[in-house]
């Protein structure tokens, strides 16, 4: 069976390792439109941004592993069509033929309108290694940050530009940060440790556009001000690439839709990652998370080989902003209680979400304790008494 995957992200390098491991010998293609070898993303946005991390720890497999493995990579080859009748691939270098295909061709960032400014030189967005490499050299001591967008993505990079001694401004235009992702508790938390740190953060506030003639020199706002910047960052969320899904004429809905077990409407084509909406509950489910990119991809490569598994989805995440560390199990929405617990320290946490008294997802904020107790209850489907989360010496005792 000759095996082809298009998008060389996390989800592509965990289904390739995976499909070796479960003994596909077969022919096994990965193509990617980036230079780089497939390489972790979240660190671009935190420890490669400030200059902690090189590109050698930032690769998830070294060019040795490929070729032990006896996997081909083509890196800087871009798909541009799928036949599903003929079963190719048609690329700006060539065609190749496959048995079964797998998409992880992950999300791209939502920009701004050139209208409003977004195509302005100094005008950046965080999700590829080239974004880094071009934004890193800006971020010099003294400069004026603006930031547009609440979200991890804005966030963390408001931390690393403080820590490397920015001024940073950062506008959210919902009513407040994390509002996509977390409860205000949490994001009362971000704010707060922000805010301390010397990060203006402008809630409910719209902008008009990023001005500017040949680079971006502020950013104006609806209300009539101006906030002058030297450079900008967009983190206005992202979009899943589907263009080549939707050519080939395979159903999307919010990403390229599958089923329980990652076949898309073809037989023959699979897709995971965050390109990959699945069923879930009554609606659909499009997780943007590396932990989901690395779950799915492994349960496909499980799928294309025959094991009929479905994907129960585990999600979490993790955000390091300054030196503390927000941590996240579970999915909060559609919850209709929360409690929170205080942490031993300032800046520190938990919030926990209910869902008709069911735990559903615990946001914790320094507090690795609170993360792994209510991660492992939430993983066994158990949901101790709210009062008790905030009245308990010892959160072990909710495990017992
Ligand atoms: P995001 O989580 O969707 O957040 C984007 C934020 O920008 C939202 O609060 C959005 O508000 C706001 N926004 C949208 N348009 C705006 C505008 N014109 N002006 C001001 N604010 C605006 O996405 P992201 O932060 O860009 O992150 C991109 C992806 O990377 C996400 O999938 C994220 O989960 C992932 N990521 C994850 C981590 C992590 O887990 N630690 C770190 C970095 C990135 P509305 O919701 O009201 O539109």
């Amino acid at each position: 069976m000759r095996i082809l995957i298009v998008g060389a992200g996390q989800a592509a390098a965990s289904m390739a390792a995976r499909l070796r491991a479960k003994g596909h010998d077969g022919a096994l293609t990965v193509i990617g439109a980036e230079p780089a070898p497939p390489y972790q993303r979240p660190p671009l946005s935190k420890a490669y941004l400030l200059g902690q991390m090189g590109l050698d720890r930032l690769v998830l497999r070294t060019a040795e592993w490929w070729q032990d493995q006896d996997i081909a990579l083509h890196l800087s080859e871009t798909a541009a069509s799928v036949d599903p009748v003929a079963r190719t691939v048609t690329t700006d270098r060539g065609t190749h033929a496959y048995d079964a295909l797998a998409l992880t061709l992950g999300a791209r960032p939502r920009r701004l309108p050139a209208a409003m400014g977004g195509h302005l030189p100094g005008t950046h967005v965080i999700r590829s290694l080239a974004d880094v490499d071009a934004l890193a050299p800006a971020m010099q001591p003294g400069r004026r940050l603006v930031v547009i967008g609440g979200g991890y993505i804005g966030l963390e990079a408001a931390a690393v530009a403080r820590k490397l001694g920015l001024t940073v401004t950062l506008i959210e235009a919902a009513p407040r940060i994390l509002g996509r992702v977390a409860a205000p508790q949490t994001a009362d938390l971000i704010r707060a440790l922000h805010q301390a740190q010397g990060v203006t953060i402008l809630e409910g506030t719209a902008i008009s556009r990023i001005t500017g003639d040949d680079r971006a020199t502020g950013v104006a706002l609806t209300d009539g001000r101006d906030i002058p910047a030297d450079l900008v960052v967009t983190g206005i969320g992202v979009l899943p690439v589907t263009d080549l899904a939707a050519k080939a004429g395979l159903a999307l809905d919010d990403g390229i839709a599958t089923d329980i077990h990652g076949r898309t409407s073809d037989p023959a084509i699979w897709a995971a990652g965050d390109c990959a909406s699945i069923p879930h509950q009554d609606g659909r489910l499009r997780l943007e998370s590396v932990g989901g990119a690395i779950d799915m991809a492994e349960c496909v490569a499980d799928n294309i080989l025959g094991a009929d598994r479905a994907y129960a989805p585990n999600p979490w995440f993790w955000s390091d902003q300054f030196d503390a560390k927000l941590q996240i199990a579970g999915l909060g929405a559609g919850h209709d209680r929360i409690v929170t617990r205080s942490g031993a320290s300032d800046h520190s946490g938990s919030v926990w979400y209910f869902r008709q008294d069911r735990l559903i997802a615990v946001d914790a904020l320094n507090d690795a304790r609170a993360y792994m107790i209510g991660k492992r209850l939430i993983e066994a489907g158990r949901s101790p008494d709210p009062d008790a989360i905030v009245t308990a010496p010892d959160l072990k005792a909710l495990l017992s």
